[in-house]
């Protein structure tokens, strides 16, 4: 087999082969070269010892903070590559390194050591492909299968049960049954690993095309990070609107929207506040007030032990809080939200507003999606007439206000928004004259 090497790839092989050592490209971007995707970044794996590879890229920029574990980056084109030394993994007790690793000359113990058959092939020009997991046929058959022995690679390091479902969404592969078995019967192991590294298996995860049916058939394994879900497995939802229960639900919706992680995040929690918030009328129909509130506070202790950033839990809880407003095609209604929340996250929320509808039931649904639809064009109007809605294009700001004898800040604060209100609600016309002469009057 030939794979084609972009030039720093073989010019990193070329370079170490010509000292004197092997070197091979490795693991994810073989993978996704035989899948004829392009791959996420190089690695590489080598004979050459660490300070080697220093030597023989002594003209290069590199970096060396993986040095212990046997990685040095190199920079080329402003791009990182990582070129580790051949080596055997001993347990992972702290759950982010291996406790000690050791260097070995071998290619074969330097590919049994990675997690999955179709992560543990190499390749350069000289060997062609080197797989002697059987990689290439589980590539073939669409297969996540453990190198070696499923439950022992697990009990080594737990983030692999995450992994191989990150894989198998993001490839759209299955799982191969003792693979399978052994992340259902391991998943508790996963509650010693790090949260950072939890979370950035999940983001790719989420992103990927068989996130649904992954959702679905492993959703113990999520709960055993995310136990808030657990509430929603097979909550019935009682209501004309659902056909499914909260969690089946809440799975169709993150399908329905497209695969941007802060999108899917707020989707997998948008309804997480349902179980708690359920009260029933005297038609025996049940209701859900505040669901929207109390989610966003669930999913902002979620996120905040997940070690997400401020700003992505800011704008999820935000998209969470208001999953549910009834936002009807009124300008004014529209423009009060355009001021509070901002233009990118309106246009976010009509795409939650959408994924949710259609993950209901085909109660109205027609009318739900008819209403969004003309919410989004009258959005749309709104933005490109430069009609107002928020401060900054009030034609009136503080200083003005100060010429006219207002001095104190609240003050000042309070007269504009009162003006700006005016404005919205077509009370009064965004020109100076008669900002000032109703600031006046206020
Ligand atoms: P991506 O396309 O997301 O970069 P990848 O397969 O390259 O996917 P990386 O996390 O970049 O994944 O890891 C590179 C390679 O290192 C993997 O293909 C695999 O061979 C090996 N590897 C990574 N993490 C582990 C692990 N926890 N256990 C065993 N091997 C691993
Ligand atoms: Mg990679």
């Amino acid at each position: 087999m030939r794979l084609v090497l972009p030039y720093n790839a073989r010019f990193i092989i070329d370079r170490l082969q010509q000292n004197g050592y092997s070197c091979y490209a490795v693991g994810g971007c073989v993978r996704d070269s035989i899948l004829g995707r392009e791959p996420a970044d190089w690695d590489f794996t080598t004979s050459a010892r660490p300070e080697e590879i220093e030597k023989v890229f002594s003209d290069c920029r590199t970096l060396n903070f993986g040095k212990q574990f046997g990685t040095i980056g190199i920079i080329l084109d402003n791009e990182q590559y990582e070129v580790t030394t051949y080596r055997m993994d001993g347990a992972y007790s702290d759950s982010r390194h291996p406790d000690e690793i050791s260097f070995t000359s071998s290619l074969h113990d330097d590919l049994s050591r990675r997690d999955f058959t179709v992560n543990a092939m190499a390749y350069n020009d000289t060997d062609g492909l080197i797989d002697y997991f059987d990689g290439q046929k589980d590539l073939q058959y669409k297969v996540i299968r453990c190198v070696g022995i499923a439950t022992n690679r697990f009990a080594e390091d737990a983030l692999r049960i995450l992994r191989a479902l990150r894989f198998a969404s993001t490839l759209g592969f299955s799982i191969e049954a003792t693979t399978s078995a052994a992340i259902l019967s391991g998943r508790k192991m996963l509650s010693a690993i790090a949260s950072e590294r939890i979370t950035e298996e999940l983001l790719k995860l989420l992103g990927g095309e068989k996130v649904d049916f992954i959702l679905r058939r492993y959703r113990s394994v999520f709960a055993v990070f995310i136990p808030e879900l657990v509430g929603t497995f097979d909550f019935d939802q009682n209501s004309k609107h659902h056909n499914r229960d909260v969690y089946r639900h809440t799975v169709a919706a993150v399908r329905n929207i497209e695969p941007d992680p802060l999108l899917r995040m707020t989707m997998l929690f948008h309804d997480i506040g349902k179980p708690l918030t359920r009260t029933t009328d005297k038609h025996g129909v049940s209701h859900y007030q505040n669901h929207p509130m109390l989610g966003a506070a669930m999913t902002e202790e979620i996120l905040r032990r997940l070690c997400l950033p401020r700003r992505f839990i800011e704008e999820v809880t935000t998209l969470i809080r208001y999953h549910d407003a009834r936002v009807k095609p009124d300008a004014v209604q529209i423009k009060q939200l355009l001021g509070t929340l901002g233009v990118d996250t309106v246009r976010r929320l009509y795409k939650v507003q959408r994924a949710d509808i259609l993950a209901q039931s085909m109660y109205q649904r027609e009318e739900k999606l008819a209403n969004l639809a003309a919410v989004e064009e009258e959005t749309e109007r709104i933005l490109s007439s430069g009609e107002c809605f928020n401060l900054r294009m009030l034609n009136i700001n503080g200083s003005d206000l100060l010429h006219i004898g207002i001095t104190s800040g609240e003050q000042i604060g309070k007269t504009l928004e009162a003006l700006l209100n005016m404005v919205i609600n077509g009370e009064l016309n965004n020109d100076k004259p008669s900002l000032i002469a109703a600031a006046k009057a206020i």
